[in-house]
């Protein structure tokens, strides 16, 4: 008995998967077989299921890999892959003591012409461009799209290799040059790529993208089509900003932004008519820094508006406060940003400081610039006119630099022309620039306007403006900028000359 079991556990060790002991019935046996051939077959059905399902995995991850990997719309190498194919030519250039070029390429107004083509055609055109710079570059898995209208191309330097800056302003005339169509339409597309160099630009993935990101910043700053070399002052110049930039939105918190007032003076008669409010920003490391360091970085950044709304704010409270004393003159201006208007909603930062004040709105002007009206003039015409409407007047700054459509400047019905310094600060010596202030002073004045000139430093600006009609002067000759305790006291002091 003992022995019949150990043969059968042997039987199962040596692979039987059954047995039969005799006598046998041979209808057992066709059942027993028949049993047998099922449980095979439903093996072999599970074993096939497990490997589909292993092929499913891997499709699906190697799916995974590519959409990880690559840029949807053209298909390119997106920002994960592009730093790793950094990484290897990093690695490959230092054990071959190499050199290559990271080049950052964006496209010029490609804003513009998203918005009028619409985002189908803007994206077609953003694939045709990446066809493009395939075929001019010679290892096609060496571009990249960084994201937007950024491509990234990675140069490595091969025998018999054009310099480096001849194949980026020859990628930059192979996008202008030839136009894309798209619908039939053709498109000019400009370019501007910035260039950081291995090793001598820096020898890591990070350094290398942000310099030459530096390098695209300044070829911008240019104008359009340009090329530049990453530079070690662009690196600190943009280090300066990102910490300006940081700096600047702590300010608001502690209360770092200052006013100051310039006075204006009417020619006929030497009475101070109006305060110019220009905006300081004290910095507690850099002290007192100008407008033109800090508003173009806070126009970026959408910061003008918050900016805007506390200038608005603190000059209707100062105009009250010289209002109460017998001080305030005719009017304050207060100079607003475009990005107020495309940005804010500066009708209601208006009417709110006009309230909160108690001032009376023609107390205050507003200075606008030319762009101001072009960007979107829609837009402008109908929020200036709700400003008008509440009895604050207007005044267009830096007149003459601009574009403007002289139609569009009596349409606006401002109250007010601000001839540009520029032309005023050599007036006397430059007959170009002296016949411009004249034709803008007729025109002014035709128009129903009055007019001012910025910047008037010399006496003899002075009387050549008067002798022109000019009706307001505004400059150092009358006053420098002062802080409003300063010029409480400038206001109290004041005898016409
Ligand atoms: P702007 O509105 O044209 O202001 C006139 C600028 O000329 C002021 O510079 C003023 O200090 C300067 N200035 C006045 N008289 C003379 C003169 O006789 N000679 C010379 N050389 N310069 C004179 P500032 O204060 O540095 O302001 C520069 C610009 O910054 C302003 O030009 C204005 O566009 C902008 N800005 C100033 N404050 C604000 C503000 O609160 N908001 C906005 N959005 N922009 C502002
Ligand atoms: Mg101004
Ligand atoms: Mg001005």
């Amino acid at each position: 008995m003992i022995d019949a079991i150990q043969d059968k556990l042997k039987g199962f060790e040596l692979g039987a998967a059954d047995y039969i002991t005799k006598p046998f019935d041979i209808d057992e046996v066709h059942a027993r077989v028949r049993t047998h051939l099922e449980l095979a077959r439903l093996r072999r059905f599970l074993e096939d299921r497990v490997k589909q399902r292993t092929t499913m995995l891997q499709v699906s991850e190697e799916k995974y890999r590519i959409l990880a990997h690559r840029d949807q719309l053209t298909g390119l190498p997106n920002r994960v892959l592009l730093a790793e194919l950094l990484t290897h030519a990093i690695q490959h250039a230092e054990r071959n003591d190499a050199q290559f070029a990271l080049l950052s390429l964006d496209l010029d107004n490609f804003k513009t012409i998203n918005e009028s083509l619409g985002h189908s055609q803007g994206d077609q055109l953003l694939v045709e461009v990446g066809k493009r710079l395939q075929k001019l570059c010679p290892e096609s898995d060496a571009i990249a799209r960084i994201g937007g209208d950024e491509f990234d191309i990675i140069l490595e330097r091969q025998e018999n290799m054009p310099r480096v800056d001849l194949l980026a302003q020859h990628m930059i005339d192979a996008l202008a040059e030839e136009p894309f169509m798209l619908d039939g339409r053709c498109i000019y597309v400009g370019a501007s790529i910035g260039i950081a160099l291995y090793p001598a630009d820096g020898t890591s993935v990070e350094t290398l993208q942000s310099h030459a990101d530096a390098a695209l910043h300044q070829a911008k700053a240019h104008g359009k089509g340009v090329l530049r070399f990453f530079s070690p002052e662009m690196s600190n110049r943009a280090k300066t900003r990102l910490t300006l930039e940081s700096d600047l939105r702590q300010a608001f918190d502690h209360g770092e932004f200052r006013l100051y007032y310039q006075p204006q003076v009417e020619l006929a008669n030497g009475q101070i008519v109006g305060l110019e409010a220009l905006v300081r920003w004290a910095h507690p490391e850099r002290g007192i820094v100008p407008p033109s360091e800090f508003i173009p970085l806070a126009e970026e950044s959408g910061l003008v508006v918050r900016l805007g709304d506390w200038v608005l704010h603190e000059a209707c409270r100062q105009i009250k406060l010289w209002s109460a004393a017998g001080l305030a003159p005719r009017q304050t201006a207060v100079n607003v940003s475009a990005v107020q208007l495309s940005r804010g909603n500066l009708v209601e930062s208006v009417k709110h400081a006009l309230e909160q004040s108690g001032i009376v709105p023609d107390q205050l002007e507003l200075e606008i610039t030319e762009s101001f009206v072009m960007a979107d003039h829609e837009q402008a015409f109908k929020s200036l006119a709700e400003i008008k409407a509440l009895g604050v007047r207007l005044s267009i700054d830096d007149f003459g630099t601009g574009y403007s459509s002289l139609a569009y400047l009596q349409q606006l019905k401002v109250h007010k022309l601000k001839v540009d310094m520029s032309f005023v600060s050599d007036m006397t010596t430059n007959s170009g620039n002296a016949s411009i202030v004249k034709a803008v002073i007729a025109m002014g004045h035709s128009l129903g306007l009055e007019v001012i000139a910025e910047g008037v430093e010399e006496e003899a600006q002075a009387s050549h403006l008067r002798a022109l009609n000019c009706d307001v002067i505004q400059g150092y000759l009358i006053s420098r900028p002062l802080p409003s305790d300063e010029m409480t006291r400038f206001l109290k002091d004041f005898r016409p000359a």
